[in-house]
């Protein structure tokens, strides 16, 4: 499988997509967050560049996720005090 490497949304631009940006209809909520693994329907990948100029139509606001770091808290495992 080489299908890895996706392209940014925009059709002018060539640059590697690393980002996906989905629509959350409901609640009018632009979500950015890490390349997603899977294409859903109102998700668009986006290179960094426009991921970060994005802005999100009239009455809708704009969520990124740090996916750099940490997994989403969802995601990751529970939060554990440390060792005393
Ligand atoms: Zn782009």
């Amino acid at each position: 499988m080489t299908e890895n490497i996706r392209a940014c949304a925009r059709m002018t631009c060539r640059r590697e997509a690393t980002l996906t940006l989905t629509y959350a209809y409901a609640d009018s909520t632009v979500v950015i967050g890490p390349l997603a693994t899977r294409v859903e329907p109102h998700a668009y990948d986006l290179c960094e560049f426009h991921a970060a100029r994005l802005t999100a139509p009239r009455g809708w606001q704009v969520v990124r996720l740090e996916g750099d770091a940490a997994p989403p808290p969802e995601l990751g495992a529970p939060v554990r005090p440390p060792r005393a």
